[in-house]
């Protein structure tokens, strides 16, 4: 990693006064969760109509084998990595403010971070489709397909979003409040690809943030809206640069 630009980012962050970290699926592919793109993404593997709501009212037992081994069975399994990690540590010595993640895995909360915005929801909890009541995914059995709200006999939805679903307004308007008031936003292992996450770092930029950015491959942002760019896996260069950081 160049030297230089590690340095100029190391700055950038002492500087800045509101930091917010924005998050896609590569900053947990250390953590054995590949992403849904690309060669190996989920989608060369899986078809993704499981996860559009239609086919889900329709199918849900078939739609729900496919959500346990995958959402439950293999990322239930993941531990952070130190990028994750890293963040976490920036939050515990005032250095940032938010993450706002488009990943539904929980590894952010499980580093330790604690202001996590998920803006695609989470599949750590499983909502019911009739009285919207809420229940952590470990209280609900998964032996039996599909699980069934044990209030009122309905079926159960991961309480992440969709295709066909809109963001959660909360996490939205805090998004929304993150990238007008942010002066550094630290963007970690997305595309860009996905709309309307993908707008939130340029709503930063227009409300004068600086971008930092960390991907092993550039971004639809990297020419667009990055001011600086340090190319390589998230959690080694998290590392390198909050052993950079002063703590006082
Ligand atoms: P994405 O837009 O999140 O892109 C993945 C990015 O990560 C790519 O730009 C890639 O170059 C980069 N990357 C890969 N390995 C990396 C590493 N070690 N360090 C840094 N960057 C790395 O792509 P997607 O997978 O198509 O995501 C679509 C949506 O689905 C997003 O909302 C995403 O967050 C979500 N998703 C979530 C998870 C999860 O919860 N872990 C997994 C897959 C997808
Ligand atoms: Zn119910």
């Amino acid at each position: 990693m160049d030297k230089d630009k590690l340095n100029e980012a190391a700055e950038l962050i002492s500087k800045a006064e509101h930091i917010t970290a924005f998050t896609g699926a590569g900053i947990s592919v250390e953590s054995g969760i590949p992403p849904f793109r690309g060669k190996n993404g989920l989608w060369s593997k899986y078809d993704p109509i499981f996860l559009s709501l239609d086919y889900f009212y329709e199918n849900s037992t078939e739609s729900w084998k496919l959500i346990k081994e995958i959402f439950y069975d293999f990322f239930g399994q993941a531990l952070p990595n130190y990028a994750h990690k890293g963040l976490a540590e920036l939050e515990k010595f005032g250095k940032l403010e938010a993450v706002i993640t488009q990943n539904i895995d929980n590894l952010h909360q499980e580093a330790g971070s604690l202001n996590v915005i998920e803006f695609h929801g989470t599949s750590r909890i499983l909502a019911c489709t009739q009285c919207s009541f809420k229940y952590q995914h470990k209280e609900i059995s998964l032996v039996n397909l599909p699980p069934i709200c044990p209030r009122c006999g309905s079926v159960l939805k991961p309480n992440f979003i969709f295709f066909g679903e809109g963001i959660p307004q909360h996490a939205y308007l805090a998004s929304m409040f993150e990238a007008e008031n942010a002066d550094l936003f630290i963007i970690i292992g997305t595309t860009g690809e996905v709309m309307p996450a993908s707008l939130i770092p340029q709503i930063a930029k227009q409300n004068g943030a600086k971008i930092l950015e960390i991907n092993t491959e550039p971004s639809n942002y990297t020419h667009e809206l990055t001011d600086v760019f340090l190319q390589g896996k998230a959690s080694m260069i998290m590392k390198q640069l909050v052993s950079l950081l002063d703590r006082d």
